[in-house]
């Protein structure tokens, strides 16, 4: 089930988001200040993010901004304002999508699962593709199933393949045990989260046996795991 995040501060636009997005199967969090938004999607995995432009404490804008020093999860933009320059700005600063109010909450539903649909979009290609543009770190080959990493193929099981293809689709998002379980293909009622630990260690070694400096892939205490490319490792 897809977690959405609402960052908006009328309520009656947050209710009726909520509303919708429930009755089409999603989960959804709201929260009507950037600041508690930012905070939330440190400690929480969200898929989505529909974030007004303006908030209280800053701008959506501004909020964004600072979301992707962290996270690439997708964002639209709800603003009242349909001028141009909002538009341009929006996406500049890395949207994925907007919307001008007054919008209807089924609209914003349907923008949504598209974006959704189109974020695995590795797995639609045969094409050997930099994973975030870095292709000196990972190139995932989605038709014969391999990672690269500098330059060196992995030799990697079905499960480490589909669990460090899970953590590169989403830089800096953290992925609990179950939901880890669940992206390789296991029930997470099955009593497997701990495994997960161990796959990571191994695929670890794997990582370090080709390049001994880096640690790409983090472990969230409490929480999970994550990969945290080159860039972010910097900041
Ligand atoms: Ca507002």
């Amino acid at each position: 089930m897809p977690h959405i995040l609402i960052l908006e501060d009328e309520p009656s636009i947050a209710e009726s988001l909520v509303f919708v997005l429930q009755a089409e199967s999603f989960s959804t969090h709201w929260e009507s200040l950037a600041s508690n938004a930012l905070a939330y999607i440190k400690t929480q995995p969200v898929d989505l993010i529909i974030m007004d432009v303006g908030l209280p404490d800053m701008t959506g804008f501004e909020a964004c901004k600072q979301l992707r020093k962290f996270s690439e999860v997708p964002v639209i933009f709800l603003t009242a304002r349909g001028d141009e320059l909002d538009r341009v700005i929006g996406l500049e600063i890395g949207a994925d999508d907007y919307v001008v109010k007054p919008f209807s909450p089924r609209e914003i539903a349907a923008r949504v699962k598209a974006i959704l649909k189109r974020m695995r979009p590795v797995t639609a290609t045969n094409e050997l593709m930099p994973a975030n543009n870095k292709p000196q770190e990972f190139l995932i080959n989605t038709e014969h199933k391999t990672i690269h990493y500098f330059q060196q193929l992995l030799q990697l099981t079905r499960f480490e393949f589909c669990l460090l293809q899970t953590l590169l689709e989403q830089p800096g998002r953290v992925f609990s045990r179950d939901q880890l379980l669940a992206a390789v293909g296991v029930a997470a009622d099955a009593g497997y989260e701990r495994s997960i630990d161990g796959h990571i260690k191994t695929l670890r070694a794997k990582l370090r046996v080709i390049n001994a400096e880096k640690d790409p892939i983090k472990t969230q205490r409490g929480f999970g795991y994550s990969y945290q490319p080159e860039a972010h490792q910097c900041r």
